[in-house]
């Protein structure tokens, strides 16, 4: 069976403006307005390292196939590169380069000890059987060996992959090394995994929601959202919204949107998800384009799905008040100054969708140490981090006078800079 569908081919046009590109533009902006050094930004502005794999592996009918993965470590400046693992048909890699960037950011803007990296494989998962997923995965992580490590490089998951993959990784990679958990995040419970960390994405989504709203004096009772995504950044983001009263009209998974004026029923669409593998379907909506959804008169809007669903063709058109970036990348950089100029605030990626990597951390510790939290105190601790996190980039935008993405960039880039500094290797 084909990895890519002709529905993943339209999709992938859209998608292939280069994510690169918008990430080192706004690195760029933001580097403009704090004078970075030269040095600084020729560092920062490409990857550490950039590793590509060919993974033979045997099919379910007998025939082998090669599969091309990638892993970036963009930074280990401040600590061991830390970044998820996408499967989809369009990894490449200008994508997993941007991604790894982006993970640095977001690592240095939340203060975690980390650097940033990131990989993928390109292949379609919902073709493949979970026996191919699993000799895909085994195969990637022997190829990775020397470059994944407790203190060296830390997978998670990503799009298209979840706790199953990581357990397959961390089971390969300690078929190897020995007893190693440490070794990746967001694996279940059971082999180590922390609590709270399957919805942490999402409530990190929803807590900087909370704040943004909070900022911009709307009452959350009269609040009207739609959600890109239905995957594991969108189903949570969607519940623990609703959970806060805002009232979700629009979800969207590829298979396109389902809207309802008067609000979704998040866990009826969950089950349904849960039962039929996609919305495509769903009775509890009317059936409306991914393209209409982002631009319904909403009060916020959290594309929550993949990179690019705003460019400069479609930002004129958006409606929202508030746009919170659950997705990495999903807003190009020309969209961005058109949107500025709608006066639409706009929660940044690396700060709305730190949640994940904020409890993954937790995750590494606790592996580490062999001492396990309840729910209740990974909340605890990872509330402060995000709020934190969310208030100074507030902060940072005010004394700039820029917008919030550039504003967490800042913070960024000023603490990588100092890090190279005071590493004075040169
Ligand atoms: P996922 O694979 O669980 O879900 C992705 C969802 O997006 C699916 O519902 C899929 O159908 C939908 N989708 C794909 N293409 C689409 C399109 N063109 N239009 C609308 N919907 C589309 O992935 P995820 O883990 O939820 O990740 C989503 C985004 O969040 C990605 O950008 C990812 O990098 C980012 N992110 C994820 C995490 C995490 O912990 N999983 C952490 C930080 C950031």
């Amino acid at each position: 069976m084909s990895d890519t569908t002709t529905q993943e081919k339209k999709l992938q046009q859209n998608h292939k403006q280069s994510p690169y590109d918008s990430m080192l533009a706004r690195f760029n902006q933001a580097a403009d307005i704090i004078g970075l050094d030269q040095r600084f930004r020729d560092i920062l502005s490409v990857p550490e390292r950039t590793i590509l794999v060919n993974l033979p592996v045997k099919l379910d009918d007998g025939t082998t196939r090669v599969f091309q993965g990638y892993r970036v470590v963009h930074s280990t400046v401040l600590g061991p590169s830390k970044g998820g693992i996408r499967f989809a048909p369009f990894v490449d890699l200008d994508e997993v380069k941007a991604l790894a960037g982006w993970m640095s950011f977001k690592t240095a803007l939340v203060g975690l000890p980390y650097g940033g990296a990131k990989g993928g494989i390109a292949l379609n998962p919902k073709v493949r059987s979970q026996d191919e997923l699993e000799r895909i995965t085994r195969a990637y992580t022997r190829a990775l060996k020397e470059v994944f490590g407790e203190d060296s490089d830390i997978p998670a998951p990503d799009m298209g992959t979840s706790s199953r993959e990581m357990a397959w990784i961390f089971h390969e990679y300690s078929r190897i090394y020995g007893y190693t958990p440490g070794v990746v995040t967001g694996k279940p419970t059971h082999l180590g995994g922390s609590k709270g960390r399957v919805q942490a994405t999402g409530w990190g989504v929803m807590r900087s929601t909370m704040q943004a709203i909070e900022k911009l004096g709307m009452d959350p009772k009269k609040i009207t959202c739609a959600v890109q995504g239905f995957g594991n950044v969108g189903t949570w983001t969607a519940k623990f919204l609703k959970d806060e009263g805002l009232k979700i009209v629009a979800v969207s998974d590829h298979t396109g949107g389902y809207y309802n004026e008067k609000g979704l029923n998040i866990s009826d669409a969950v089950s349904y998800v849960r039962v039929n593998g996609t919305l495509s379907g769903y009775e509890g909506a009317t059936k409306i384009s991914n393209d209409d959804l982002l631009t319904l008169k909403v009060d916020v809007l959290i594309p929550a799905a993949i990179e690019n669903v705003i460019t400069e063709k479609n930002a004129g058109d958006i409606k929202a008040r508030l746009i919170v970036e659950g997705a990495n990348g999903p807003i190009s950089a020309g969209a961005d100054a058109i949107l500025e100029s709608k006066e639409i605030l706009i929660v940044p990626d690396i700060l709305a969708n730190a949640g994940g990597v904020t409890v993954s951390y937790f995750e590494w510790v606790q592996n580490r140490r062999g001492h396990y939290y309840s729910e209740e105190e990974i909340g605890e601790k990872t509330y402060p981090i995000l709020y934190e996190a969310f208030e100074n980039v507030w902060q940072t935008r005010q004394k700039y006078n820029c917008t919030m993405r550039l504003a967490a960039y800042v913070v960024a880039i000023e603490r990588l800079a100092t890090g190279i500094d005071l590493e004075g290797n040169f």
